[in-house]
């Protein structure tokens, strides 16, 4: 899978992008992240890619144009699947689109900021647009990050089967199960007796049996097909 990252702040990947999962997928050639910015696109004399809002008020919009560059400059070469911009007032990024996501060759996701950009390119080149919840950040790299940690994990080969993804919570629409490691016993705390009874068989009961207590607890839309 190819992701292509639009973006006026690279750096802000390194981190997430350098550790962990994703680093392993990245190394596994599993799947590639280019991150493009933006900047790099404009044509103006002082590489402005943000400007005051026609109408008035606080806060700056990006420009048509570096975006539109930068996304023709891809869209010439390679055919996108989806051209997704990262947006509060998107769709909510659930398991199930990140599922989606995961079966798909070639997205582009562009990152937005200050007061995010200009609505033309939301009507001219997005397909798809994803908020990663009902709050605002200052901008789109790290809900991009978000969005690229939960595909990445969810291609074959990227996690291990001791981490496999559907064991997770909201794969089956159920919360995971509590989950408990050595020392059997800590102050006095001891791990419920049946995980270490060895009985294959009554263990996977119980884990099922806990998911469907605990989704019935804290998200009880979840058991009547809530996405
Ligand atoms: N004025 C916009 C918010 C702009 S925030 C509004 O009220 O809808 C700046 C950028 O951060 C946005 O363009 C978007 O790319 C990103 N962003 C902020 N919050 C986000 C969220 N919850 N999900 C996805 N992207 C978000």
């Amino acid at each position: 899978m190819q992701i292509d990252i639009l973006t006026l702040f690279p750096e802000t990947f390194e981190g997430p992008f350098s550790q962990s999962i994703i680093r392993r997928a990245l190394e596994k050639k599993l799947a590639t992240i280019t991150l493009h910015n933006i900047r790099d696109y404009s044509t103006g004399k002082h590489k402005t890619v943000d400007d005051y809002a026609f109408g008035g008020g606080a806060g700056m919009v990006m420009m048509i144009e570096p975006v539109a560059r930068c996304i023709e400059h891809l869209t010439e070469k390679t055919s996108y699947d989806e051209v997704i911009y990262m947006s509060p007032d998107g769709e909510l990024l659930t398991q199930s689109v990140a599922n989606q996501l995961s079966m798909l060759k070639n997205i582009i996701i562009l990152c937005g900021h200050y007061k995010g950009i200009d609505e033309r390119i939301r009507e001219h080149f997005i397909t798809r647009e994803i908020s990663i919840g009902d709050y605002v950040l200052s901008g789109g790299e790290l809900p991009a990050a978000v969005l690229t940690d939960t595909i990445l994990r969810l291609l074959p080969g990227v996690l291990n089967d001791e981490t496999s993804a559907l064991s997770d919570s909201f794969q089956d629409n159920l919360l995971s199960p509590p989950v408990y490691t050595r020392p059997a016993e800590f102050r006095g705390w001891k791990v419920p007796d049946i995980l270490l009874s060895g009985n294959d068989k009554e263990i996977v009961k119980w884990r099922y049996e806990q998911s469907v207590e605990r989704t019935r607890k804290r998200r009880p839309g979840l058991l009547e097909g809530e996405k």
